[in-house]
């Protein structure tokens, strides 16, 4: 049974920290933190989490878009388990578009991301296998990548341009 974790809350140190590589991609621990990470990002109504977010300071992201209560106009896709990824190539051109963090509950903020990416990563299977990934995708992949490296979304974002999450929503409707 996957169990929710905590998540960390901004200000915790390990939130900061440049994540550990993933020693062994297919070791049984990983496979339940990345159960554990997945039930816990699903019961927060996230769209993606990084395990510094769970208190594992480890280079490890899940990818998980669906349509819920904080992401109404999310699409859906199976979850993605990325470990010690790498941007191969990023797009020229930016796009500017809301991101919010289960570390940094009740906000959203304005972040310019690359529109399009061509990553590396290892995933459960201990395959190494590469994407292309573009739009909302892309912007989940740079948000947690971020988390990784101890960066926050609001590191990037314009600070006259912060929302409370119930503004953003409004702005939505
Ligand atoms: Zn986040």
């Amino acid at each position: 049974m996957a169990i929710i974790r905590q998540i960390a809350q901004l200000g915790r140190p390990v939130l900061r920290k440049v994540a550990e590589p993933v020693a062994d991609p297919t070791a049984p621990e990983i496979a339940t933190l990345v159960a554990d990470m997945l039930a816990t990002c699903e019961d927060a109504n996230g769209v993606g989490i990084a395990a510094p977010q769970v208190h594992e300071s480890l280079a490890l992201f899940i990818i998980c878009p669906r349509p819920n209560v904080r992401y109404p106009e999310a699409q859906t896709i199976e979850p993605i388990v990325m470990m010690n990824p790498e941007i191969v190539w990023k797009s020229d051109e930016m796009e500017s578009g809301w991101e919010g963090c289960l570390s940094v509950p009740g906000i959203r903020g304005i972040v310019p991301r690359h529109l399009a990416l061509r990553v590396r990563f290892t995933g459960l299977d201990g395959v190494r296998q590469e994407a292309e990934l573009s739009g909302f995708i892309a912007r989940i992949f740079q948000h947690e990548y971020d988390h990784i490296r101890g960066m926050l979304y609001i590191d990037r974002a314009d600070p006259r341009e912060l929302a409370t999450e119930k503004e953003y929503l409004n702005l939505l409707s």
